[in-house]
């Protein structure tokens, strides 16, 4: 017990083979030509169904913590097989589920299939070993979420696929490397979360009744009242604004969020720049967010804002709560 770590397969491209690629039966389809693998300490898992991480669902989710949940006291680490284009959304996801996470939770993949020579899907497979199965490696303990991908490990709800195609797929603009993977692995220890002393659970409540909205120049904002009006269930709208934070400031826009903020909807503020942060009250513009209530979403991806809001609205809060829980952090997912 405890001196192995749990490679979990959910997809993606990493474990696909064949012409026109497709997921693998099984692993040893995968691995085959990596013999090196067998001396590693790991057991397999596979989801039933191996996926595109392009049919990611909140279903698949929970049933992710729930392998995480009944192995827990067995592994030392966990590596999370997944494809790239939603490992963000839910390596952010799972950072909000997983409480007092006192082991490394790596997801990985590839740009290319790891039977392919070329793949890039090794030496991340193996990278994630070692920092899931730290003391085995001499790694230092890493108590979080993370994304392990070419020369960075990154937290998880920090991170974003920045590349669908350069091996260096993901980036995480707000919040520097958890560590540095070279010829060593170089963990920067004050960047990693503490170690919590409280016993570890899971939480399983998902609402995933959010729209996400990007702002255009010429978005005809009766189209955003129309939609919200004849979708009651939406319980919260996500704006990814201009710069720092900013919307049009036409009275038919403000009215606009003036009357879905009135029906108690949050509407959550983030930015559609890669780097940097909402920034509320500095133009006019978010001077009138601020007035009508709407939440500053600070430095925070829209990844990890979205899942956020989902994981938030599971609790049942009230409004207030929301604004609250978007004024401090967490999991490191924002600056406060
Ligand atoms: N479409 C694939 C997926 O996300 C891409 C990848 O794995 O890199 O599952």
């Amino acid at each position: 017990m405890e001196n192995k770590v749990l490679i979990i397969n959910t997809g993606g491209t990493i474990g696909m083979v064949g012409k026109p690629l497709r997921p693998a039966y099984n692993w040893s389809e995968i691995t085959k030509g990596y013999s090196m693998l067998e001396k590693f300490p790991t057991d397999y898992y596979q989801f039933e169904k191996l996926i595109d991480s392009s049919d990611v669902t909140t279903d698949f989710w929970i049933n992710l913590v729930e392998v995480i949940e009944k192995n827990y006291d067995k592994y030392l680490g966990f590596v999370i097989l997944h494809g790239t284009d939603t490992m963000a959304y839910t390596g952010s996801m799972l950072s909000f589920l997983l409480k007092n996470l006192a082991k490394p939770v790596v997801l990985t993949g590839a740009q290319a299939p790891m039977v392919n020579p070329r793949s890039d899907g090794l030496q991340n497979l193996i990278n994630s070993i070692y920092i899931a199965g730290h003391k085995l490696f001499d790694t230092p303990l890493i108590p979080e979420v993370c994304i392990c991908f070419r020369d960075s490990l990154l937290r998880a709800n920090r991170s974003k696929k920045t590349d669908s195609n350069n091996y260096y797929g993901f980036s995480s603009p707000n919040y520097n490397p958890l560590a540095e993977i070279a010829t060593e692995i170089k963990v920067i220890s004050d960047r990693i979360l503490k170690i919590p002393n409280e016993k570890f659970y899971v939480e399983k409540n998902i609402d995933a009744n959010v729209l996400l909205l990007e702002l255009f120049p010429g978005l005809n904002s009766k189209y955003i009242s129309d939609f919200i009006e004849s979708n009651k269930n939406i319980k919260a709208l996500i704006l990814k604004t201009y710069g720092s934070g900013n919307t049009p400031t036409s009275e038919d826009f403000i009215e606009t969020l003036k009357s879905i903020s009135k029906k108690g909807i949050p509407i959550l503020d983030i930015t559609q720049c890669i780097s940097g942060s909402v920034k509320m009250p500095l133009y006019e513009s978010t001077d009138k967010l601020s007035k009508l209530g709407i939440i500053n979403g600070s430095d925070i991806t829209s990844e990890a804002g979205l899942t956020k809001m989902m994981y938030l609205l599971g609790k049942n809060l009230s409004l207030q709560e929301i604004k609250n829980a978007f004024t401090s952090s967490i999991c490191g997912e924002q600056t406060v």
